[in-house]
């Protein structure tokens, strides 16, 4: 299984304040007033569970 990865996508005066993980795109969001919000990202992104992205050519009902 490849490791999946954060990547911080947008800093406020340099705290991070939106991550995505590299492997699924899942976006997730820290609150820059909160002094956490680099903590708070990562919690959010280790307690995630990267989903299979579904082929838009598959069939679905
Ligand atoms: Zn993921």
């Amino acid at each position: 299984m490849p490791k999946r990865n954060l990547r911080i996508v947008k800093r406020v005066r340099n705290v991070p304040v939106i991550g995505v993980c590299e492997q699924c795109n899942t976006q997730f969001f820290g609150d820059p007033t909160q002094g956490n919000a680099q903590s708070a990202i990562q919690g959010q992104f280790n307690a995630h569970k990267c989903e299979k992205k579904v082929a838009e050519t598959s069939a679905r009902a």
